[in-house]
């Protein structure tokens, strides 16, 4: 992002923080960030952790990635008196920033398992002697006593732990050192504590609490939204339909220029969809990137898409981490991403420049029992692991190959054997002879594998943890409210920004959008109608599924409606009005809202859940009101067109139009004054919006899709200004 002077201190007292500018901050902070490291402003929400940091109070960071959580510590390192502890698991990351800062003349160093116990010594010797600002270390060094009493000895100014999710067992990266530093920050009792992490659901944040014992610190999650990102995600109905969608966007769509980067989630899928696109742009213009191409091989792909030679990646989640290509457009998931986490990190290597990109996610209800599949594989089942053991002990001392095992365990004797036979030698209770291939129990080991010390909480926890995240993308995918607002409130982020930046949900243009669900309670009318649908969703038992209960709601006469049991229900007809398609629309919100559920298996089955009794008995009332676009049924027109597809998000404006030029100007001068890109004062649909309205007044002005209050304050005046002129 361009830096430039200044000049947000001449936003009146008081005024609502934008969320994409920092305040000013005209101090030794702020003087201290320009001599140390040439920055002139803080980036969103840097200042608030420092300031809780300088000022003593135990604090926790939620930032995404890139969003410069390390300033957070190294810059109050450098103004307070005392070194600064960095505890951060990756050594290579640990080597770049100290090389950073010492480039920078900063007295930095860090102690970890690549040094010789020589060296170790030496930079002990210096945090010692308090020539040290800053000290790196890898959590594992706390495992040494020796090593907790020479920091114990040295002057700690801040304790500082970064990628702090490490801590929790609920999190991605679970790494049992971390769990120490709770007694080694009790031990050294700093003065101050920071834990930094980009990925913090709630479990995970009070895990961070607890783990290093900060009750009462304060949690800030900033800088999560991303306002030049159009979010978009489409159910399609299998491969074939992904494909279309994808050459649509990319040949005629909104990527049809520009960078985009296509994820896919297995080598294989990679390798297919690379091929897809290939037959659709050409060889040249795509490179495919996965783990299990050669070094060399991965090298090329990535600098033929970082030099512009290929304008399309299809890859795997590996690509992207040293990827910072600036001007990707697009990013386009053709499988399920596993988490939120994932998914937004990924979506957020596009639009690195701050123009707009677009984001599609095409995922199918396959998606998710993939990755039921696939986490079920890596975790052990322990009754598995048990029925394995037992069957390794009937062996005897020569053991038995995996395949004898196998048979010996029966009919499904395959399933899971892998990760089983994985965990059984992890544990050091069973071995595998290079020669033989046959597996082997140790001799001298319990009978029973639960007495093996296996940790089987551990790992179920963190099954559990992965399933409840894919449920959480799962419902991200189908949930009908704004796709930014999903985000932000996953990460705990708590600002509101002003109007939708961008999504399916909220673009009425974008089939299958749901604008305008509003969460506040119900009318009369409208909970009568959700009443009258969950009663015809129970009295359909859990036989049929949504499409058949919509059209039996609807009273249709069509095939697998007419000539079925559902035609003689109570319920037939009761929601004739909306017709089959706005009952479906209905149903399926009731679903996303949790009052009904989809069971799994091969024909989904649509049934009341137990809020949804509650409600139809008229015992508790939901807390949202169906938007009345939702339950039209749509118009013919769109109903009936082969290769339905979303519409590009282009905003048409009259470039002519002297107050369309006014707005311009005025968003670039604004801008470059405040030293943002343009997007930032207020994108081009809201500029159309500020055009069709001609606001004269506050009150016209905050009323424009995309303005707001926090919008007036900084420069909705200066606005009606420059309008006043033109209109
Ligand atoms: P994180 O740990 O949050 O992923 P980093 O601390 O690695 O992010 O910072 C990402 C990049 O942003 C670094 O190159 C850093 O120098 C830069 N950066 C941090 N703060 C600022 C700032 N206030 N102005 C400009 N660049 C910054
Ligand atoms: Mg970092």
């Amino acid at each position: 992002m361009a830096a430039a002077p200044s000049a947000e201190s001449e936003a009146p007292p008081g005024a609502a923080p934008d969320a994409a500018v920092d305040a000013a901050a005209p101090d030794a902070l702020r003087a201290a960030l320009a001599e140390h490291f040439g920055f002139d402003r803080f980036n969103v929400g840097q200042r608030d952790v420092i300031d809780d940091v300088m000022a003593g109070r135990p604090t926790v960071a939620v930032m995404p990635t890139g969003a410069g959580k390390s300033l957070c510590y190294q810059l109050p390192a450098l103004l307070l008196d005392g070194v600064t502890v960095v505890v951060s698991p990756l050594i290579a990351l640990m080597k770049d920033q100290v090389d950073s800062l010492q480039a920078r003349g900063i007295a930095a160093d860090f102690v970890n398992s690549s040094q010789s116990a020589g060296e170790q010594r030496a930079v002990l010797e210096r945090l010692a002697d308090g020539a040290l600002k800053l000290v790196y270390v890898a959590p594992e060094r706390f495992r040494h006593n020796a090593f907790v009493r020479a920091l114990a000895r040295a002057r700690i100014a801040l304790f500082a732990v970064d990628e702090a999710h490490c801590i929790s067992r609920w999190g991605h990266d679970f790494r049992p050192d971390y769990t120490r530093l709770g007694e080694v920050v009790e031990r050294l009792q700093p003065p101050r504590v920071l834990a930094c992490t980009a990925t913090a659901t709630e479990e995970v944040r009070a895990d961070i609490l607890d783990a290093l014992r900060l009750p009462d610190a304060r949690i800030h999650v900033h800088g999560f939204l991303r306002e030049n990102l159009f979010l978009e995600a489409r159910l399609c109905s299998g491969d074939k339909d992904r494909e279309a969608r994808l050459r649509a966007f990319l040949t005629e769509g909104a990527g049809k220029a520009g960078a985009a980067i296509v994820y896919a989630s297995t080598r294989k899928r990679v390798e297919r969809y690379a091929q897809a696109v290939r037959e659709m742009l050409g060889d040249a213009a795509v490179v495919a990137y996965h783990g299990g191409m050669g070094d060399e091989a991965r090298r090329q792909a990535q600098d033929r898409f970082m030099g512009g030679e290929a304008r399309v990646a299809v890859a795997t989640n590996a690509f992207g981490m040293g990827v910072d290509r600036a001007d990707v457009r697009a990013v386009v998931h053709v499988d399920l991403p596993r988490t939120i986490e994932g998914y937004y990190q990924e979506v957020g290597r596009a639009g690195r420049d701050g123009e707009r990109a677009h984001c599609l996610l095409l995922f199918n209800n396959i998606d998710t029992r993939v990755h039921e599949f696939l986490i079920a594989q890596s975790h052990a089942d322990p009754m598995r692991v048990q029925a394995l053991w037992q069957a390794l002990r009937r062996a005897g001392p020569d053991g038995a190959r995996p395949w004898e095992l196998a048979r010996a365990l029966g009919d499904d004797g395959r399933k899971g054997l892998d990760t089983a036979l994985r965990t059984l030698m992890r544990s050091g209770a069973a071995w595998s002879d290079p020669v033989t291939e046959a597996v082997r129990a140790v001799a001298e080991a319990p009978d029973d594998a639960f007495a093996l010390g296996i940790d089987f909480e551990s790992a179920d926890m963190h099954r559990r943890a992965e399933l409840d995240k894919l449920e959480r993308m799962r419902r991200f995918v189908f949930d009908p409210r704004c796709r930014h607002l999903q985000v932000l409130a996953y990460f705990g982020e708590q600002i509101e920004p002003d109007g939708c930046p961008g999504c399916d949900r909220c673009d009425p243009s974008v089939e299958g959008a749901m604008p305008g669900l509003r969460f506040e309670a119900p009318t009369d009318e409208e909970y009568l109608l959700i009443r009258k649908a969950l009663a015809g969703v129970a009295r359909a038992e859990g036989r049929f599924g949504l499409r058949k209960v919509a059209g039996m709601l609807a009273g249709s006469k069509a095939k697998g409606v007419g000539d079925t049991s559902l035609v003689s229900l109570s319920t037939f007809g009761l929601l004739k009005p909306l017709g089959t398609q706005g009952t479906a629309n209905l149903l399926q919100l009731l679903v996303n809202q949790g009052l009904c559920q989809i069971s799994g298996g091969r024909y989904p089955l649509l049934e009341i859940s137990t809020n949804g009794w509650e409600v139809m008995q008229g015992r508790a009332k939901p807390g949202f009101r169906p938007p009345p676009e939702l339950m039209k049924a749509p118009p013919k027109s769109s109903r009936s067109g082969r290769g339905r597809r979303a519409r590009p998000t282009v905003v048409e404006v009259d470039s002519a139009d002297p107050v369309v030029q006014a707005l311009r100007s005025f968003r670039t001068e604004e801008a470059s004054r405040r030293g943002v890109p343009p997007y930032v004062v207020f994108n081009d649909r809201t500029l159309a919006a500020i055009a069709a309205a001609k606001p004269r007044t506050e009150a016209d002005f905050v009323a424009v899709h995309g303005l707001g209050p926090g919008r007036w304050s900084s420069f909705g005046q200066a606005l009606l200004d420059a309008l006043a002129e033109v209109i």
